[in-house]
């Protein structure tokens, strides 16, 4: 068995048994695979092992290796979990199938604007600062309610839910508390009416943190690809 086919098997081990514990079914947890700076050996490995969605920091790189997997295009699902620039929706909208960190209206207009009819909505998430002033990423609690009123208002985008990456915290208490904010604005969307379903948090060093919170989409890299090696990075 290949290393990457074996992390996948012991990271859906490990989501097994946190659901257990946190007495969820297994199956309300996805599996991303954050491939970024990874190339498509690795990225065919998972695929050969059951692995389907893939998530991609940079979009000019995530969109090369879309363009690789265009014959299976059906099959894969691929997911930009980085922050979106202006100049960059547009290859967005037309390769992607999820957008996981939004935090600008205009941002969420241009990629309604430029997603081609003969795809389905892009489906995107929220990024909401959890941490307070130490993360520049994602918008202010305080802020999530009139942006997702403004995002699901776009016919192109279906608005599924939030997204964090909080400080990292090295013990399980500590890294719940952002995740449990994460949740409670999530269930305030819910109240409200919006049909949010996603809750995206959670990545190799604090999955079990996210799961306990209520993560319905937890991001591993390192935990299935290994460590990366940004030298030869370009975007
Ligand atoms: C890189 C990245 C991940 C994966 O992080 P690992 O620590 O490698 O699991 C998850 N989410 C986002 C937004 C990332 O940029």
């Amino acid at each position: 068995m290949n290393t990457i086919s074996y992390h996948l098997q012991s990271i859906q081990a490990r989501i097994v048994q946190i659901c257990e514990q946190a007495g969820r079914s297994s199956d309300s947890v996805q599996l991303l695979a954050v491939s970024k700076t990874f190339g498509v050996e690795a990225i065919q490995e998972g695929i050969d092992a059951g692995q389907l969605a893939f998530g991609e920091n940079y979009v000019a790189e995530g969109v090369s290796k879309i363009q690789h997997f265009m014959s299976q295009r059906g099959l894969l699902a691929w997911h930009m979990i980085g922050p979106i620039q202006s100049n960059k929706t547009r290859d967005v909208a037309q390769y992607f199938d999820w957008a996981h960190a939004l935090d600008r209206l205009k941002i969420a207009q241009r990629l309604n604007e430029q997603r081609p009819d003969h795809l389905g909505a892009l489906q995107v998430c929220i990024a909401v600062n959890v941490s307070g002033q130490a993360s520049k990423s994602g918008i202010k609690p305080e802020e999530v309610m009139a942006l997702a009123g403004a995002i699901a208002a776009l016919p192109k985008l279906t608005l599924r839910g939030l997204m964090c990456i909080p400080e990292p915290a090295d013990n399980l208490c500590d890294q719940r508390k952002p995740f449990a904010l994460l949740r409670s604005l999530w269930e305030d969307l819910q109240k409200k009416g919006y049909p949010v379903d996603t809750l995206s948090m959670g990545m190799s060093d604090d999955l079990e943190a996210a799961i306990l919170e209520g993560a319905t989409i937890i991001r591993i890299g390192r935990g299935i690809f290994g460590a990366r090696d940004y030298s030869h990075k370009k975007d």
